[in-house]
């Protein structure tokens, strides 16, 4: 027994927890009408994972909540939980014993769980196919559904079938298999339409990374020109300064000699200059002498003058002492007498008058006094007319002559002065003249030197001048060679020139190349530079980076392609490997099930025939919904292009001593019959672990439910049934029998009942 028992709570009718044990093969559930039977066959449709609510006749999620009843108020959650046996492992779960559970909420939510853990449908109805319980219900026939495999058309039949013979998880694999191909063949054409569109970027990336690799070689060579032509160049420059400054250091230093030396002959020739001022004092001191000379002639002749006045007075003075000597005889003047007598008498007249001694002898001084005068006057105007003017016009020549005397030594002085400066003057002058003359001499071979320093030193300056270009033009490169191939080019330091055999060049050997080789280079170097501009590709690395990425990026496309068709191709194979299995075990299927079929139908009508046969349908490819079941018959050609057939089941039965064929002509009671038959056909070969029948045997009459009940019995070896029934016969196998009621509450509830009890209850 694999199906232990079902709880069910909150669940349409049953308001109150009801709990079934099914450890027996056959379970009957037994009640009066609508005490809620189905609702147990329903309860089974539920946790199984049945999705159509109008097929557990309701609406809505909600009603199949138990809606309360007189005095019992209504459930918020409807449940239903199964319990099977698991030891012999018939679901694919490590569990001795396996739960499945549904629950529904007022508020539609669904929950399904797995001994007690919350899983999805899915989960549920994969653990279900392993054991032959599929979602299609073919193993409970609910309520009036007895002829439902007959009504049904002959893909949903097909289905049905494949169901019951558990191919459903082989068309589930094919039907995810076709999914994911679809899924694959849309990544396939999403891949190749970006490769397609990546593919001229590709192109156009791969003809600039060309052009770049090129660009590089062309970068690469450049830069080993530049390494050098940049060492030779800095070798050369830095040899011909030092040269340059080897050879001009002597000829500054004898340059500033020079200069010294001119300095000192210019200041001579400067003195030289001075020559005139000398002149000048010479012809002063000449013109002073000059004047001297006169002054001294001036003086000697006055002097002479004086000397012969002298003389000639001397001459008179002697003249004048003889005639002297002869003055002793001289007569005077009567007249003067008187007048001195007159004048005492006056003076003695005043002593008279007065008569005071004092005054008498002033008198008395006074008469002598004028006697006296009177003397020397008539003696002295004989001397001064004669000696003594003589002598005291001698003594006056001889003060002006000592007077000339004194001027004459002095002039005497100053000409003996002026003499020696004119004589000095004039020496210096002619020494002057000498050293002058040296000076000039000196000048000339000076400036004739400088002159030649000159030009060799002008010759250095421009050698200098042409060095300093070749340095800018250096500096110049290196910076233009930096930006054109980088920081690589700056690294000449490193090389070292060769020759074509690669052995190492002296530095002599470097300096002393003839310049034009150097120029050629250059010129080299101009040529390959304007082509890498023509070139003009930007951005290198950037475009090499985004060309490796790109095709990185195709390549790992092309993998991702190559693996997609890869799946594609295993895919399709899976899905004709299914088809082929589907094909050849539903055909299997088929056969098996006709013999059973065979078996039960002449089993329950007592001969006739009945099969299911393979037939093929046209369906319209433009609606899913609107599915023409048409039945094709063998040998008719599909016409239209749109259809696409699809192979389903169709049943043949023919009834004994019966001329009617086809399920169109059967009665209640024999479509009833006919379909059992081919529900335990079905059951027979691929046994679910349970099968729960809802009043299938309500159309039959007595001798039928007999023969129902013999095939009951028969099946139950397979599988546990489980029957709704008010079929005495169909009771009587039953090993257990639950009675269903439904007290004034509207709650169903749940007795196990004895057979009788059982029969009084169906009764
Ligand atoms: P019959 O023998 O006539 O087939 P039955 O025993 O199979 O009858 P059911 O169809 O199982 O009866 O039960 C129908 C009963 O269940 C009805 O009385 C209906 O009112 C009740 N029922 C259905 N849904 C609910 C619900 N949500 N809440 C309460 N009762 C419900």
């Amino acid at each position: 027994m694999y199906l232990k028992s079902i709880e069910i709570s909150g669940f349409k009718s049953f308001g109150k927890k009801a709990v079934l044990d099914f450890n027996v093969p056959i379970s009957a559930i037994v009640g009066p009408n609508g005490s809620g039977k189905s609702n147990v066959a329903e309860a089974f449709s539920f946790v199984l994972g049945e999705q159509s609510i109008k097929s557990l006749r309701g609406k809505r999620a909600e009603d199949l909540i138990f809606n309360g009843g007189k005095d019992a108020p209504r459930s918020n959650r409807a449940s239903v939980k199964l319990v099977f046996n698991n030891v012999q492992r018939i679901f694919n779960i490590d569990f001795d014993e396996v739960s499945i559970e549904r629950v529904v909420n007022r508020d539609s939510s669904s929950e399904y769980l797995i001994n007690g853990s919350a899983v999805r449908l899915k989960d549920i109805v994969e653990l279900l196919s392993s054991a032959h319980i599929g979602a299609s219900g073919h193993q409970i026939i609910s309520q009036g559904e007895a002829d439902k495999v007959l009504n049904s058309n002959i893909r949903e039949r097909r289905e049905m079938i494949e169901d019951a013979l558990g191919l459903k998880i082989y068309q589930n694999k094919k039907d995810e298999s076709v999914r994911k191909l679809e899924k694959t063949e849309e990544n396939i054409k999403q891949v190749e339409s970006l490769r397609r569109e990546i593919a001229p970027h590709i192109r156009f990336l791969k003809k600039q990374v060309e052009k770049i690799e090129k660009m590089f070689e062309m970068k690469e060579n450049l830069t080993k020109m530049y390494h050098d032509y940049f060492r030779r160049e800095e070798e050369y420059i830095k040899f011909e300064k030092q040269s340059i400054s080897t050879e001009k250091h002597p000829l500054v230093e004898k340059s500033h000699k020079l200069e010294q030396e001119l300095a000192e002959a210019k200041q001579i020739l400067a003195k030289s200059s001075s020559k005139d001022s000398r002149s000048d004092d010479v012809v002063k001191v000449e013109s002073k002498l000059k004047e001297v000379r006169a002054l001294k002639d001036n003086l000697m002749r006055s002097m002479g003058r004086i000397e012969g006045e002298i003389s000639s007075l001397l001459r008179l003075i002697k003249k004048q002492n003889e005639t002297n000597s002869a003055m002793s005889k001289k007569t005077v003047n009567l007249f003067e007498v008187e007048n001195v007598a007159k004048q005492i008498d006056l003076e003695i007249a005043d002593a008279t008058d007065g008569g005071d001694i004092s005054k008498i002898k002033q008198i008395f001084a006074s008469i002598k006094k004028i006697l006296k005068d009177f003397i020397e006057k008539n003696k002295e105007s004989e001397d001064k007319e004669s000696i003594a003017d003589l002598e005291s016009e001698i003594k006056k020549l001889e003060t002006e002559k000592n007077g000339y005397d004194i001027k004459l030594k002095e002039a005497n002085n100053l000409e003996t002065e002026l003499s020696e400066q004119y004589s000095f003057l004039k020496s210096d002058i002619e020494k002057e003249k000498d050293s002058n003359r040296d000076a000039e001499k000196s000048l000339f071979r000076i400036v004739a030197e400088q002159n030649e320093i000159r030009g060799k030193i002008n010759g250095l300056n421009s050698r200098e001048s042409v060095l300093k270009h070749n340095e800018d033009e250096l500096n110049r490169e290196l910076q233009e060679a930096s930006i054109l191939v980088g920081v690589a080019a700056l690294r000449y330091k490193d090389f070292w020139p060769t020759n074509a055999d690669g052995v190492a060049l002296t530095l002599d050997e470097i300096v002393k190349e003839p310049r034009q080789v150097q120029e050629d280079k250059k010129h080299a170097m101009e040529k390959i530079k304007i082509r890498l501009e023509d070139a003009g590709v930007s951005g290198g690395d950037d475009v090499v980076k985004e060309y490796k990425e790109t095709t990185e990026r195709d390549t790992f496309l092309e993998r991702e392609l190559g693996d997609l068709v890869k799946s594609s191709e295993s895919l399709k194979a899976l899905i004709v490997e299914l088809e082929e299995k589907l094909t050849t075990e539903f055909k299997n299927g088929v056969t098996k099930i006709n013999i059973q079929f065979q078996q039960f139908f002449t089993a329950m009508f007592g001969g006739g025939s009945a099969s299911l046969l393979v037939v093929k349908e046209k369906k319209k490819k433009k609606s899913d919904t609107d599915i023409s079941a048409m039945a094709e018959i063998d040998g008719d050609e599909i016409q239209e292009e749109q259809e696409e057939s699809e192979e389903g089941l169709d049943i043949e039965v023919s009834l004994p001593k019966k001329k009617t064929k086809g399920l169109m002509m059967l009665s209640g009671g024999e479509r009833a019959l006919t379909s059992i038959a081919l529900l335990f056909a079905i059951s027979q070969v691929n046994p679910p672990p349970f099968i729960i029948l809802d009043e299938t045997d309500a159309a039959l009459d007595e001798a039928n439910s007999r023969k129902y009940g013999e095939m009951i019995s028969a099946l139950s070896k397979y599988s546990q049934l489980i029957l709704i029934t008010h079929n005495r016969e169909t009771m009587a196998r039953a090993g257990i029998i639950y009675g269903v009621t439904m007290g004034s509450d509207g709650v169903s509830r749940l007795l196990s009942i004895q057979f009788e009890e059982a029969v009084q209850v169906a009764k």
